[in-house]
């Protein structure tokens, strides 16, 4: 899946698409729920009422480079909290070469967050050493978001992900620790958008007059804009978690601004009483 904003190229790979099982992390969004917003249905929901998300990554070419934001589950991973994303075997940078992208040819790769689903292919196994799945990349961190992971985790699945996908790029002087608000080039800009993690970041695309937004895990389901107050199981401050998604969402509704999820594709963001909806674009 491919969409165009100004001069920059912004391609979904996807690593693993759901249908329902998504009360672990949406506690709130029941089937009878869903069904009470009809414009979900079909794109981000069933007629039943059941979430439809994926894990993917979103590549992105703009006249001077080619950015790889976020970076799903991975393989070969351990110590994770739901059973089928540990020891996973997918052709995933096999995919990404098919679409065009061979590891090789990313010069930058961005993680809105530190999530386990969100770093998972910053790198792969080799000789039972964890190394950068993309061999040229700097990759950009928010420091506030590393920080709190480096200083504050400590549950056992946070410091394996930390420990397998995180840190092994930091040792290899791969990384760059960004403030919130960074900007990377004439196109690509962060927005800080905190609250489902502790320095968690959107990012904001520019070109030729043209708007998209990365929202990251602001929302992990267009769900969430008709109900701000709707917290993922995941979110690391609630009540600054439902500001965000307030506050980024007000900016950008009603305007031509293509917006993709973390795990869910593109659309735009309506008003809609006190709350919003989300028009996909996809046919
Ligand atoms: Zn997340």
């Amino acid at each position: 899946m491919q969409w165009k904003v100004g001069q920059v190229k912004i391609t979904k790979v996807v690593e693993m698409e759901t249908v329902g099982s998504t009360r672990f992390i949406l506690p709130l969004a029941s089937n009878d729920e869903i069904q009470k917003l009809p414009w979900l249905i079909p794109h981000f929901a069933t007629e039943e009422g059941r979430l439809k998300m994926s894990i993917h990554s979103l590549v992105l070419e703009t006249p001077s480079q080619r950015i790889v934001v976020d970076t799903g589950l991975g393989n070969d991973k351990q110590g994770r909290n739901v059973p089928v994303w540990n020891s996973r075997n997918t052709p995933f940078p096999e995919m990404m070469a098919a679409a065009g992208f061979p590891p090789e040819s990313i010069d930058t790769v961005l993680c809105t967050h530190l999530h386990v689903d969100h770093v998972g292919w910053n790198t792969k196994l080799v000789g039972g050493k964890w190394v950068p799945t993309f061999p040229r990349a700097r990759y950009l961190f928010g420091r506030t978001e590393y920080e709190h992971w480096r200083d504050h985790s400590t549950e056992p699945d946070k410091q394996a992900v930390f420990n397998d996908s995180v840190k092994p790029i930091v040792d290899s002087d791969r990384a760059d620790l960004i403030p919130g608000d960074h900007r990377l080039s004439d196109e690509i800009s962060m927005i800080p958008t905190p609250g489902h993690s502790a320095g968690h970041m959107s990012v904001l695309i520019r070109s030729e007059g043209e708007q998209g937004l990365l929202a990251g895990d602001v929302a992990h389901h267009p769900c969430q804009m008709a109900h701000l107050g709707w917290s993922s199981t995941a979110d690391f401050d609630q009540n600054q978690a439902a500001a965000t998604r307030a506050a980024l969402f007000g900016r950008f509704a009603d305007t031509p601004t293509l917006v993709i999820g973390g795990h869910f594709s593109a659309g735009h963001i309506k008003r809609d009483g006190d709350a919003f909806r989300f028009v996909a674009l996809q046919s």
